[in-house]
């Protein structure tokens, strides 16, 4: 009878223990002072594959001129191609003109934070928000990130690192290196990333074109591409020449195809972030010849994972902007082969919002995305709640562990058996001198 309670309770702790269990996080969640936009974009299906792209001030003006540069005609870009498009708002907590890392983080994260905030909660206690990285690590994804500026630049921070100022450097490149460790990490190089402290995190490192073009996956490890010691060059400058030292370094596009050749290895699927970090530079300094080309190399580079996507059924593709650069207006299309009449209103960012377009697995959603935190809803539409993931690096430390573990109980065993034997032959041993000389005490 005793044990038969103690057996009920337990099985009823157990119930218990595995009910909160499940429970806290969703709690935890609700309770969070930055929560997620009320209205959630949910699916039934899930992608295996997640692309998401993000021409860095990228806004509509600028996706129209380059279109008519690069066939005398307006809505002609592969991205303009996709089935799914909408607009969305940029604003950040703080202020009405976001910065590259506010909005990168209610992309990555989907929570509003301050301007210059790399995904932790400020407004608010200041903890790390989940990037879709670390959320698509736990569903045993791996996870890259691409851009054409130096690989700790905003952007890709607020994917791979939790920082309170987008100018901590170092601490981004340490946050990519021992916490959220990208599969891939592709980009300029220096600015608190080296050579020598990736390699001493254990990635391989690549430092320009020919060594990644060397890459011969599937991969053990991770690798970061650390190209140059700064942003990546314009485009413009590889097509008149400017540099012959540019040629060493790859273009976006060169960077897509390797980053996919490395992902497409992943046993679980992956999730991919690309940056065309340069259209912002280039509408910064209000230059419509650069930034016409950082966005035709941006979408050369949507055309690659396109047609790697176009066949499979199990890929979403994202395209977006953080922001809208230097307020840019066209005003005449001068035909294919030349920069159309443009004015500029700002050297700074603005509010203006900016495009989405969406192919493949729950890209028939992207309508409803009208904010920069949407972008997070749709990339994890169909997700259910996290699978704790055992990272491969893990899996095989804990395959060793079983195996070593088996080895030792197999040892045991051994000489259990061996002291067992040896105890009842002692025991037939002593019966039998017993009988011999029962006189004597053995
Ligand atoms: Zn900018």
């Amino acid at each position: 009878m005793k044990s038969k309670i103690s057996v009920i309770l337990i099985i009823a702790l157990a119930v218990v223990g595995v009910t909160l269990n499940a429970r806290l996080p969703r709690i935890a969640q609700a309770l969070d002072s930055q929560a997620l936009d009320s209205a959630v974009i949910t699916s039934t299906v899930t992608p295996r594959n997640v692309i998401l792209f993000i021409g860095d001030g990228m806004g509509p003006e600028q996706v129209r001129a380059a279109g008519m540069y690069q066939n005398g005609l307006e809505g002609t870009l592969v991205m303009e191609s996709f089935p799914y498009s909408s607009t969305m708002t940029t604003y950040s907590a703080d202020h009405d003109i976001t910065d590259s890392a506010a909005s990168g983080t209610a992309i990555a994260t989907g929570h509003k934070v301050n301007n210059g905030v790399v995904s932790v909660a400020l407004p608010g206690d200041g903890h790390e928000l989940e990037t879709l990285l670390e959320r698509f690590h736990k569903h045993c994804k791996r996870a890259g990130l691409v851009t054409t500026t130096y690989a700790t630049h905003a952007t890709p921070a607020t994917f791979g690192a939790h920082e309170t100022s987008r100018n901590y450097l170092d601490n981004i490149a340490y946050d990519y290196l021992y916490q959220t460790r990208p599969d891939v990490l592709f980009g300029g190089g220096a600015n608190g990333l080296y050579p020598d402290s990736a390699t001493a995190a254990g990635y391989a490192v690549v430092l320009n074109r020919a060594e990644m073009h060397a890459i011969r996956p599937p991969l053990t490890v991770p690798v970061s591409g650390q190209f140059g010691t700064t942003h990546l060059p314009y485009e413009y400058d590889y097509f008149i020449g400017a540099d012959p030292g540019y040629n060493t370094l790859p273009h976006l596009s060169e960077m897509v195809t390797t980053a996919l050749a490395i992902l497409e290895t992943s046993p679980d699927g992956f999730f991919l972030m690309v940056e065309g970090g340069r259209i912002d530079h280039a509408g910064h300094a209000n230059d419509i010849a650069r930034n016409i080309f950082e966005v035709l190399e941006f979408d050369r580079a949507i055309e690659i994972a396109y047609t790697w996507a176009i066949s499979r059924t199990d890929t979403l593709i994202i395209v977006t902007a953080d922001h809208e650069t230097g307020g840019l207006t066209v005003i005449a299309n001068n035909g294919a082969g030349n920069l159309p009449t443009v004015t500029w209103s700002t050297t700074g960012h603005t509010a203006t919002p900016v495009p989405v377009y969406a192919w493949g697995v729950n890209a028939e959603l992207a309508p409803q995305v009208t904010d920069n935190t949407h972008i997070h809803q749709l990339a994890l539409a169909g997700f259910t709640d996290p699978v704790s993931c055992v990272p491969v690096a893990a899996r095989v430390v804990d395959f060793r562990d079983r195996t070593r573990q088996i080895g030792q109980l197999i040892v045991v065993m051994v000489v259990l058996g061996a002291s067992l034997h040896t105890l009842r032959e002692r025991r037939a041993h002593s019966a039998q001198r017993q009988k011999q000389f029962p006189w004597r005490q053995l």
